[in-house]
């Protein structure tokens, strides 16, 4: 086994820089449930402004923003309308329905995203059989679409639908900053025709821990309440929100280098025989290994093997996110690691 690894496997393997643990040590605390600890309320003022939204909320996770989002926003036996590949469908262990009683239906899309016609043939009729639509959510980027934009004017249209329809709607900014710095459109933009919005600091802002949940000041003020449902009100919480704050004010430019990691990192790869990558539009490389004649899992633990580690996805895909714990140089030696076990496995 290599004694060291290159990490590929997803941009929550980050961990704190020098300067985020200096700032770590040095964060101003108070208590967090009192609403008194300067540092998260710093951190969540400058969400708030990011977003362009009346207040933000610090929660320990995305998921949880997700899920008081959809508590804030649903009723039991409400619906809410996503894509198939969303992670509040796939990934959060059925928090929907469990924690506020929501059904899922899902609508196809390509890459993660969908149009206003899918939306709006989701909807159903206001009728006693069906469950009422209430919520559309959006994640931007797609992280099962394998990090893409959604296009403005396409998040536009199916929030214009949305608004038609009388949902209310909700984006899921995991990576949202992947987005703006890629395109160069305010995140508050991407976030303007949502009711709900929330980002991610320890995906490829580089935090340990900890997300925060934007929206009006009435709905924030319901979302603090769940807070404390949940079990997320915290304590001397300035010391995790010192990170977050850390790398709103370090971290978000350079997203752009982990895109072109991400990019030089799948026109290496894409040139071997049997292997289809997917287009790269952020942080995220979908390699299709379906035509390859190896099992995507085996060609994974031969990678790993070799000290290249990255995930395995459905359909024998496989997937490398690139982020602040890899260099261009350790890129460089993955694709070559790469090409290696290709000619070994594949031949
Ligand atoms: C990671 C992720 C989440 C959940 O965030 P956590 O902070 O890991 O709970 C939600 N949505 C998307 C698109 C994600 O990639």
């Amino acid at each position: 086994m290599p004694e060291t690894y290159i990490n590929l496997f997803s941009d929550t393997a980050t961990k704190p820089t020098a300067e985020m643990r200096h700032a770590i040590a040095n964060a101003e605390v108070g208590d967090e449930q009192k609403r008194e600890d300067p540092t998260v309320n710093a951190l969540v003022d400058r969400v708030a402004e990011l977003l362009d939204k009346d207040e933000a909320i610090f929660l320990p996770s995305g998921t949880m923003c997700n899920q008081i989002a959809v508590r804030l926003h649903c009723r039991p036996g409400d619906e809410i309308i996503m894509e198939q590949s969303a992670h509040v469908r796939n990934f959060e262990a059925g928090g929907a329905a469990a924690l506020s009683g929501a059904n899922v239906t899902t609508v196809p899309g390509r890459r993660g995203i969908f149009d206003a016609e899918a939306l709006h043939s989701a909807v159903r009729p206001d009728e006693a059989h069906f469950p009422t639509s209430r919520l559309m959510v959006v994640e931007q980027t797609s992280n099962l679409g394998g990090g893409a934009i959604w296009p403005l004017e396409r998040l536009d249209a199916v929030c214009a639908e949305a608004q038609e329809l009388g949902l209310r709607t909700h984006l899921d900014g995991a990576r949202l900053f992947n987005a703006a710095a890629e395109s160069g459109i305010p995140a508050a933009r991407y976030a303007r025709d949502f009711d709900t919005a929330w980002i991610d600091f320890s995906k490829g802002l580089g935090a340990p821990v900890g997300a925060a949940l934007a929206g009006p000041r009435e709905l924030m003020e319901e979302a603090w309440k769940l807070k404390h449902q949940f079990g997320g009100a915290m304590r001397q919480a300035g010391i995790i929100a010192a990170a977050a704050l850390y790398a709103l004010d370090n971290h978000i430019e350079r997203l752009a280098e982990d895109h072109a990691n991400a990019r030089r990192f799948a026109s290496e790869v894409a040139q071997l025989s049997g292997i289809h990558v997917e287009e790269v539009e952020t942080n995220i490389v979908l390699i299709d290994m379906s035509r390859s004649g190896v099992k995507a899992a085996v060609f994974a633990k031969a990678l790993e093997a070799r000290g290249v580690v990255l995930s395995v996805m459905p359909d024998e895909r496989l997937r490398a996110v690139t982020h602040l714990d890899v260099t261009p140089e350790q890129v460089e030696e993955a694709a070559r690691i790469f090409a290696e076990t290709h000619a070994e496995e594949v031949g």
